[in-house]
């Protein structure tokens, strides 16, 4: 196929906003296009040069296309400058300059496809010393070969920005339109009465209803109609190939959701529309149901929602009894990991191959995963080797980009993966199993050492229990928790309502201790449960405002008991009153009004965040800021 022809789809494209028709125009050019075209403009049509899992990039950025350009067009590289600020887009000040230039030398090869592909691959495999002149010399090579639209669109692609507003889901779509059967009912069979040249199946419930339209006669003469059952129909019927080219239902939708189903399953174990779309055009529904998950390419991940509050997390993904699992939410780096015998692969949440980056996962995953094949995800976290305790994403995303040095690193920056899902065990493909099941799964194979463990979980229904648990969580300086609905499959690339996260979004608060109690058995000789104070400005005293009581840890306790206890002045009962010395920076979901503290507020579930040692009760927030704070939540 010639390029032009799909710089022509590409104008289309921009030129329509509805993705209806968008789609359309799309299939128009899948259905014209031979079998490995397809397979490039699988992912082309998107912007992309590759198919979403190959871990490749083009590495040209806006500078160097200015130089390609400049040498492409016989121009200097201000004058392309000069034409960009004006434009705002390098492909137009492309298609600008070629066309000043092909006014002067009218030379004109043609452009194919294949061959754009194959320069797209070679220039994003250049690398090391004189490469980045390397890639210039290749794009104003396929410049100067270029149409000035061609021109326009190859740079976008070059720099990765095409801006024809495709996106996956309407690739998935125009897949569907290119080689399946087009599905309407009785009114939308109507739009179709002109058509010719197609095999059509009509259900025969709606025969009276169709062939009473006006022009019925010249249809059923321009076209091969069949009426029937719709018992008789299957989804390989649906293939145009074989099959029809229109299915009239009472009601199509059913269908047509079905076939969208068959090709983004296809998508989410192969990563690649391209190879969809070719499997699509030669096999149909039985070879997209057929195409497989390979080992060692990544799959794309499933993503969570945000919600609000525990009741909410529970209505969104508890069963019927009310019962979710709960976990961690660690705040660290996603890892997508695939292990086949001895080798072992390590991928990003953006499937960036990050293996060499990380060879004590790599090493740690050979020695205590207990599968000899298997695709499993969980989150990286980075912790300091002296005293274990956690450090911030910050440090960690060195690793991640550090090239050089990276025994160094390993020791640096020490890192534990929580694994919380199984996409894959032993060659079988667990995307369409239940949550519940694939924890299961993830259990059996995962032998837990320093530097792989399994997501901390909790399966409960209990609302306390689970505050507890998210409360535990913070405390441990992890960024929330995850809900997740135990019947639900994984839906790759998805940002589905099956897993839904919770962390707190209220600004903190410093605030004073003024009260503890004696905890009770185990704990009667720490201080627990803080009542906590905000400072009232005119009067200078300290208000109470809320009880800090769940999830901290044995140490924590001790520690906050060693400070507390000498700053008490009065013991009644469990309860101790103490000297206001000890500020405390505390998180919480929300701030009630409450008359059970001084204050007329109160915090609900107010977490330790860090004691705030520089800080004197003077420098506690004021009430002033508790009420503001109040008010703002009221929305
Ligand atoms: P955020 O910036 O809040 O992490 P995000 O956009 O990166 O959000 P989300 O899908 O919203 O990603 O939140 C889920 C992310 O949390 C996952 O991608 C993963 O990296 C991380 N995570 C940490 N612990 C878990 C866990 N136990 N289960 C699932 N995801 C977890």
């Amino acid at each position: 196929m010639e390029y032009s022809h799909v710089v022509e789809t590409y104008q289309e494209l921009e030129s329509n906003q509805s993705t209806d028709k968008k789609s359309s125009v799309l299939a128009e050019l899948f259905r014209e296009s031979g079998p490995a075209d397809l397979e490039v403009l699988g992912h082309l049509s998107m912007g992309r040069a590759f198919p979403a899992w190959k871990d490749l990039d083009m590495g040209i950025g806006s500078k160097l296309m200015v130089k390609a350009i400049a040498r492409a067009t016989g121009n200097t590289e201000e004058a392309v400058e000069d034409e960009w600020r004006e434009t705002g887009d390098l492909g137009d000040v492309a298609a600008d300059f070629v066309e000043g230039k092909k006014q002067a030398t009218l030379q004109e090869k043609e452009l194919d496809l294949a061959s754009v592909q194959e320069n797209l691959e070679k220039i994003a495999a250049m690398e090391g010393e004189g490469s980045e002149d390397k890639k210039i010399g290749r794009i104003a090579e396929l410049v100067t070969f270029s149409s000035p639209e061609e021109a326009k669109y190859l740079v976008r692609t070059v720099l990765e920005d095409l801006r024809v507003g495709v996106g996956e889901g309407l690739v998935r779509d125009a897949i569907v339109k290119a080689f399946f059967a087009e599905m309407v009912d009785g009114n939308g069979f109507t739009r179709k009465l002109e058509d010719e040249d197609l095999r059509v199946a009509i259900s025969e419930n709606l025969e009276n209803e169709v062939t009473d339209y006006g022009l019925w006669d010249s249809f059923e003469e321009e076209n091969e109609v069949e009426f029937l059952d719709t018992e008789e129909i299957d989804l390989d019927d649906l293939w145009r190939e074989e099959g029809y080219d229109l299915v009239v239902l009472e009601d199509n939708r059913e269908w047509a959701e079905k076939l969208k189903e068959s090709v983004q399953h296809a998508y989410d174990v192969s990563t690649d529309l391209g190879r969809v779309a070719r499997t699509a055009e030669e096999k149909g529904i039985a070879g997209l149901e057929e195409m497989e998950m390979d080992i060692f390419r990544p799959v794309k991940v499933m993503l969570a929602r945000k919600t609000e509050s525990m009741e909410d997390g529970f209505d969104t993904v508890g069963d019927e009894d009310g019962l979710a699992a709960l976990e961690y939410k660690y705040d660290g780096f996603r890892v997508q990991i695939h292990k086949k015998g001895e080798e072992v692969k390590v991928f990003s949440r953006r499937l960036e191959d990050v293996t060499e980056q990380f060879p004590d996962i790599v090493r740690t995953v050979k020695e205590n995963v207990e599968a000899e094949e298997c695709i499993i995800e969980g989150e990286t976290v980075a912790y300091n080797p002296e005293d274990g305790s956690l450090v911030p994403f910050q440090k960690l995303s060195k690793r991640i980009k550090r090239k050089y040095d990276i025994q160094e690193m390993v020791e640096r920056i020490p890192v534990t993966v929580y694994l919380f899902d199984a996409i894959q065990v032993e060659g079988e493909v667990l995307l369409d199993d239940p949550q519940k099941e694939r924890w299961g799964r993830l259990k059996d194979i995962i032998g837990e050492s320093e530097g792989l463990s399994l997501a901390h979980h909790l399966e409960t229904s209990d609302m306390e229990e689970a505050q507890k648990f998210y409360q535990e969580a913070l405390n441990q300086g992890q960024e929330g928790i995850m809900l997740k609905n135990m019947g639900a499959r994984y839906k790759p690339g998805s940002r589905v309502g099956y897993m839904v996260k919770l962390k707190p979004v209220m600004e903190t608060l410093d605030l004073v201790i003024v009260e503890a109690d004696w905890g009770e058995g185990r704990r009667s000789d720490w201080l627990g449960s803080y009542k906590l104070a905000c400072m009232e400005e005119d009067t200078g005293e300290l208000k109470t405002v809320g009880k800090m009581a769940t999830g901290f840890t044995d140490e924590q306790l001790q520690e906050m008991t060693d400070r507390l206890e000498p700053l008490i002045v009065k013991e009644e009962g469990r309860q101790v009153d103490l000297k206001p010395e000890v500020v405390v920076e505390a998180a919480y979901e929300e701030i009630q009004r409450s008359p059970k503290y001084e204050s007329g507020y109160a915090l609900r579930f107010p977490r330790l965040v860090r004691v705030r040692e520089n800080m004197d009760p003077e420098d506690a927030n004021e009430l002033e800021k508790v009420e503001k704070l109040y008010e703002s939540q009221q929305g």
